[in-house]
């Protein structure tokens, strides 16, 4: 892939502070990272965890991944990261069914394909405990979630539509407590309380 034509879809630098505070907050120690690309938020997330905490991190991209791979290394961050090659719902299914997963993490970042985002949210309410966070990326797509329609390009319009279901569901999901945070793209912040 063209990996460095598609270098802005990093997470963005002040959403990931963010993030490193909200994993030591938590004190995270298990979590889980869907959509990795070359690594920013995966190399945050690792250098805010303790030595012996673990992320899952699943992405179809292992080429990406690798890119971003010896700057892991170098970090001395690697031995946290389970790097999982597949597509996220297939790979949060059998995590799912595995034993003993259910309310085992502490935290999710979601970050990969937004159409997927209420399917990825189904099953992190399983896998994230009660107290637990899951975080989802991109949720004001450019400020265009708040624009109408007819002013948003053509080429964002899908994505807009696609955020705009995701906030409503989420803003109804008695489940969470939510904070729709304007950082970044639009970061919103879920604590599973039931
Ligand atoms: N969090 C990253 C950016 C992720 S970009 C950072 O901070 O840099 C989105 C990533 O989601 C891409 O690498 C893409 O390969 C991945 N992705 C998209 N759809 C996916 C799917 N269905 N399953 C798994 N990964 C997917
Ligand atoms: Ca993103």
């Amino acid at each position: 892939m063209a990996v460095i034509s598609q270098a802005g879809i990093g997470t963005a630098p002040d959403a990931g502070q963010l993030m490193a505070i909200l994993l030591k907050l938590l004190n995270a120690k298990r979590t889980i990272e869907i959509g990795v690309f070359t690594g920013y938020s995966l190399l945050l997330t690792a250098l805010n965890i303790p030595e012996d905490g673990k992320i899952i991190a699943i992405d179809v991209d292992r080429a990406a991944y690798e890119m971003g791979l010896p700057v892991i290394k170098k970090a001395g961050v690697e031995h946290k990261i389970d790097f999982i090659e597949s597509e996220a719902l297939q790979a949060l299914d059998e995590l799912v069914q595995k034993p003993d997963t259910e309310g085992s993490f502490d935290f999710a970042f979601v970050d990969a394909d937004k159409v997927n985002f209420w399917n990825y949210h189904e099953r992190l309410m399983k896998l994230v405990k009660v107290g637990g966070l899951a975080v989802y990326d991109n949720t004001l797509w450019r400020g265009t979630v708040a624009m109408p329609e007819d002013a948003v390009r053509q080429i964002l319009k899908e994505g807009r539509k696609l955020t705009m279901e995701f906030n409503n569901l989420l803003a109804k999901d008695a489940r969470v407590q939510i904070c729709h945070a304007s950082i970044g793209d639009g970061m919103t912040i879920c604590r599973r309380i039931s």
